[in-house]
């Protein structure tokens, strides 16, 4: 937020006094970071001060007048500021009540232009004068600029600043605040690592928050700023995510609570023309399954295999009993045998398959969670990886589907 300061007097203009309330008000504004852009100075005059407030409102978001709200003739910076917001003034009562006892108490009769200081722009807030009459105000306003309108003499003008201004505008600022959150995904790391890695940014941080989240195999940050609006509170998500990504990037696939894993492979895929089967035993086609929730995999995913039996590896995939029979099963070769083939025979470019124990009982004297992964890619060497996860079988197995995903990723 900026603001912009017009002192009206013409005693300001021709030099014969200087404009302390200005330099006071722009200190003040400075520390609760509103910056003044524009300081202006001009006469009591009703025509110049109307085309400074439509130069100033044009340029900045807050347009802050000091003087002109005596009883005199030419205190006329009220009028004309309600006129150009086309407002009302009315009576505030408090003002009112003030002039009203101070008249009682020395006996005197009050003049019409001592009750025009107790005139407030309708829709604007009270600023109570403690050392005087006239009563300062505060128009906001979130579709135009917000308008301050203080008293000349600087007693009344420093404590209206001090003690009615600023906590208005600090408590205006503090309901403007927005929140602003982001989520980072991540697979490939576990909830507990990436924490331990980010402990130093976790434990500083307060203004961007993380919060770290463990999903079925994948973990979510969540980053929360808060900020004067949405641009600022991005900005310090951006600065915090620069320093987790130099950190743990290449676990970070995707942004966005909707977004998946499933959804970043296959956008991938799709953009580098690249089809993909796979040959699945304990995940039993939750992989397959998995892909075809995205929209669009059609263009990249012809279809593929359940192969749970030895037998249906044997006749589906055409692996060579000998080569179950030698290694296992759940085996580095029986992984490569299943995406070899499965890719050679829908002709794709990518190939997965999944060989495990999902328990809850051992295999092969492998125990449950025991997972070969193999990846097949295009005219390079077919690959496997062992896993291990834990937590049960439908956790084994959710986990086996993100770690192909995530291996056809990379
Ligand atoms: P008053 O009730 O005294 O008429 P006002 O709000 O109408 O107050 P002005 O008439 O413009 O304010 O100025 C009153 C006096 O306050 C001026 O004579 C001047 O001494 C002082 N003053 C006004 N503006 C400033 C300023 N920006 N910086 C310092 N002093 C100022
Ligand atoms: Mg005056």
């Amino acid at each position: 937020m900026n603001a912009e300061i017009v002192a009206v007097g013409t005693e300001l203009l021709l030099g014969q006094i200087t404009n302390t309330n200005g330099a006071y008000l722009a200190a003040k504004l400075a520390e609760i970071g509103i910056n003044v852009y524009y300081q202006t100075v001009v006469g009591d005059n009703p025509q110049r001060l109307e085309q400074v407030l439509t130069i100033a409102e044009q340029r900045s978001d807050m347009v802050m007048t000091i003087g002109g709200l005596g009883p005199t003739e030419d205190d006329l910076t009220k009028q004309i500021v309600a006129k150009h917001l086309h407002e009302r003034l009315v009576v505030d009562q408090a003002a009112q009540a003030k002039i009203d006892h101070q008249a009682q108490l020395t006996g005197r009769m009050q003049s019409a232009n001592n009750q025009k200081q107790a005139l407030k722009i309708e829709h604007a807030i009270s600023l109570a004068n403690h050392n005087g009459y006239a009563v300062g105000d505060l128009y906001l306003n979130d579709h135009g600029a917000s308008y301050v309108l203080l008293p000349g003499p600087p007693a009344e003008c420093l404590k209206m600043i001090e003690s009615e201004l600023m906590p208005a505008l600090k408590q205006h600022r503090a309901e403007k605040q927005v929140y602003v959150s982001r989520v980072m995904r991540f697979v490939g790391i576990g909830e507990s690592q990436l924490v331990t890695d980010l402990a130093d940014l976790i434990s500083t941080q307060s203004n961007p928050t993380i919060a770290p989240y463990a999903k079925a195999a994948e973990v979510t940050l969540r980053i929360t700023a808060s900020a004067v609006d949405d641009i600022s509170a991005n900005q310090l998500i951006d600065e915090i995510e620069d320093k987790i990504l130099s950190i743990d990037g290449q676990y970070f696939y995707g942004h966005g609570d909707d977004f998946s894993l499933e959804a970043a492979v296959v956008a991938q895929l799709i953009k580098h023309h690249l089809t993909i089967t796979a040959a699945e035993s304990l995940t039993a086609g939750e992989f397959q399954s998995t892909i075809g929730r995205v929209p669009g995999v059609s263009a990249v995913f012809p279809g593929g295999f359940v192969t749970y039996a030895n037998e249906a590896k044997q006749q589906l995939l055409a692996i060579p009993s000998e080569v179950i029979a030698t290694h296992g099963v759940v085996s580095e070769q029986t992984a490569i045998w299943m995406a070899k083939q499965a890719k050679q025979q829908l002709n794709t470019d990518i190939a997965v398959s999944f060989t495990g124990v999902a328990g809850p009982d051992e295999l092969e004297h492998q125990p449950a969670g025991t997972v070969w992964i193999g990846i097949a890619f295009k005219n390079q060497a077919p690959q496997a990886y062992l896993y291990h996860f834990n937590n049960g079988r439908q956790q084994i197995r959710a986990r086996s589907v993100m770690s192909g995903l995530d291996l056809v990723r990379q």
